[in-house]
């Protein structure tokens, strides 16, 4: 690893430790290593149980933030992970498999843009020709800028960009990934507070979120008679580089202060939500969203 995590989690007090954010920007799509503190994706706390012993998983935006933490979980409970992300984030992505290969499970690396259309397909079909089958797709990878303007300074290259990758990347890679999924399958999509309760700063953001949250429901309706079970999770503030890299300084200042828990969360704090909706201790869940907010109500 090209660097070490900042901070454990094993405070009982979930109001520590405290995540003071540096307020420096970055260009998008951000690095993990240009930020401070260094988020914790639970290297030094995660601790497996065997909970998807030889399960196969592709993660997108598996490089950096949430989607490092959740396959770094899902590798400690024994699953075999793939990530995708975007090229330019060779560096992060790297750093992600090397944590991957040291739990001893297979990992593998599709780069590429999910607002492509044919790139689910590419995707998926690399990762089932590697691992022999995939049980896990969580659509984690998610764009946003803000605007604390609200709408009138919402470009439409802004607003291309949001949809085709929150939405319209998810939309492909399900497909992509339907024909190979068998009774026991989950797709996990990561949405956001902001798809309930949106802010002016990200109204197509938040949009694109409030859509995923009801192909949620649809699709675990859909799903559901072939077995395979649909769950978002819908994170609070968390300290990821999309942050710093789409975020102004003002913003990141607060970062996190208004939540009951005060604080903005870790990437190693988002992870067990995903893991129990991939596990079989959720095999009776389907159509459900878990907030990991820091107190904030999804109602
Ligand atoms: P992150 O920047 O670490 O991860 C997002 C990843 O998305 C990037 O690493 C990138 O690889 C990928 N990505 C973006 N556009 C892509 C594209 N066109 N093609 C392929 N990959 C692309 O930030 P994160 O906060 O961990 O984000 C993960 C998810 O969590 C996103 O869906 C985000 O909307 C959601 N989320 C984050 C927060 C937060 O506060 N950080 C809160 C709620 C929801
Ligand atoms: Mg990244």
């Amino acid at each position: 690893m090209s660097q070490e995590p900042h901070g454990t989690l094993d405070e009982d007090n979930p109001r520590e430790p405290a995540v003071d954010v540096s307020t420096e920007t970055q260009e998008y799509p951000g690095f993990t290593k240009e930020m401070e503190p260094r988020p914790d994706h639970g290297e030094d706390s995660y601790r497996g149980n065997d909970r998807l012993k030889g399960k196969k998983a592709l993660v997108t935006g598996g490089d950096s933030g949430i989607g490092r933490a959740v396959a770094l979980a899902f590798a400690r409970e024994g699953a075999d992970v793939a990530i995708s992300y975007l090229k330019e984030e060779e560096e992060d992505g790297q750093d992600c498999l090397e944590l991957i290969l040291a739990e001893g499970r297979n990992a593998l690396a599709v780069p590429g843009d999910v607002r492509e259309e044919d790139y689910a397909a590419k995707a998926v079909g690399e990762v089932v020709g590697e691992f022999g089958g995939l049980d896990i797709l969580v659509n984690n990878a998610g764009y946003h800028l803000e605007q604390p303007g609200g709408i009138a300074d919402i470009s439409p290259d802004q607003l291309r960009r949001t949809f085709e990758t929150n939405v319209y990347g998810t939309v492909w890679m399900i497909q992509a990934a339907l024909p190979h999924l068998s009774p026991g399958a989950v797709i996990i999509n990561t949405t956001s507070i902001q798809g309930h309760h949106p802010s002016t700063g990200l109204m197509d953001y938040a949009a694109t979120k409030a859509a995923l949250n009801n192909l949620t429901f649809s699709l675990a309706e859909l799903l559901g008679p072939k077995g395979i079970r649909v769950n978002a999770v819908a994170p609070g503030p968390i300290w990821t580089p999309l942050q710093p890299a789409t975020t102004s300084e003002e913003k990141l200042e607060k970062f996190g202060d208004a939540t009951p828990l005060g604080r903005a969360g870790q990437p190693a704090e988002v992870a067990g939500a995903f893991v129990y909706l991939a596990s079989n201790d959720a095999r009776y869940v389907s159509g459900e969203i878990i907030g990991v907010t820091g107190g904030m109500h999804l109602a």
